[in-house]
């Protein structure tokens, strides 16, 4: 069967986690997510969570050079030979220009960039009652997406926070960064023909069935 590797584009909070969670069981893609990578590398206290930290708290990006390699490297690893699926990944032109190398060097292509839409009033409705579990990050929302418990992750059964940059301030300058750095990359991949759009403000499950049934055309189309 043909391999899907898919970029999930949006801005911060468009639920790109949330159906990247679903995404990863139909398909058996693995799943990259850039922040939950830095996040962890900023709780472990590596070189690249020192060099990460303070740009992520200002809501800033980290530098392209030191994301770049992180993910080239990551996408030769054996699990990421049957497909992935990268939330968060590539948010600047160079970022997408790196990857479309890296992945030219290994004789390897994208499927599809799935641009989950949502505007800025909702992402800062949603990123303010988001709340995520401590061990891996799993997505939960304080009306649209409670656990089972209280407080309590459904998957790990780690404790639920609020990230430090879902804080107001920090969303809007993140929303700002979006707009000037990533939201140019509709255009680099509609040029290429590669783009499909979803309205992410449906529910989850409507829009996972959208993703779906866009990912499986996809795939019978390569197969023909
Ligand atoms: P992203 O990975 O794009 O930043 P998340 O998947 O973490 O976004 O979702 C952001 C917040 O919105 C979370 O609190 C999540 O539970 C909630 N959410 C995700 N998708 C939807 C949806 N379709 N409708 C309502 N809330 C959603
Ligand atoms: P969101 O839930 O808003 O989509 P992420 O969890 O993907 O946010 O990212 C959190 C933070 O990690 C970003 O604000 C940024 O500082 C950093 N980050 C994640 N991915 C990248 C990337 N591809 N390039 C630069 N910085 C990144």
């Amino acid at each position: 069967m043909s391999e899907l590797n898919v970029i999930l584009l949006g801005p911060p909070g468009a639920g790109k986690g949330t159906q990247a969670e679903r995404l990863q069981d139909d398909f058996h893609l693995l799943h990259v997510s850039t922040g939950n990578m830095l996040r962890a590398a900023v709780e472990e206290g590596t070189e690249l969570g020192r060099k990460a930290k303070a740009y992520m708290d200002r809501g800033e990006l980290v530098p392209d050079d030191v994301i770049i390699g992180v993910i080239t490297d990551r996408l030769q690893e054996e699990d990421a030979q049957d497909g992935f699926l990268l939330d968060g990944f590539p948010r600047t032109r160079p970022q997408a220009e790196a990857l479309e190398k890296a992945l030219d060097d290994l004789g390897r292509s994208l499927t599809a960039a799935l641009l989950v839409d949502v505007p800025d009033d909702v992402v800062v409705r949603r990123l303010s009652g988001r709340r995520v579990c401590q061990k891996a990050g799993h997505p939960y929302h304080v009306d649209t997406n409670r656990p089972k418990h209280d407080n309590v992750c459904d998957i790990d059964g780690s404790r639920l926070i609020q990230r430090d940059d879902d804080r107001e301030e920090t969303v809007r300058k993140r929303l700002e960064v979006y707009n000037e750095q990533t939201a140019p990359l509709i255009d680099f991949y509609d040029e290429r023909g590669l783009l499909r759009r979803v309205d992410g403000t449906r529910t989850p499950t409507e829009v996972h069935d959208h993703i779906r049934a866009t990912l499986a055309t996809l795939r019978l189309e390569d197969e023909i």
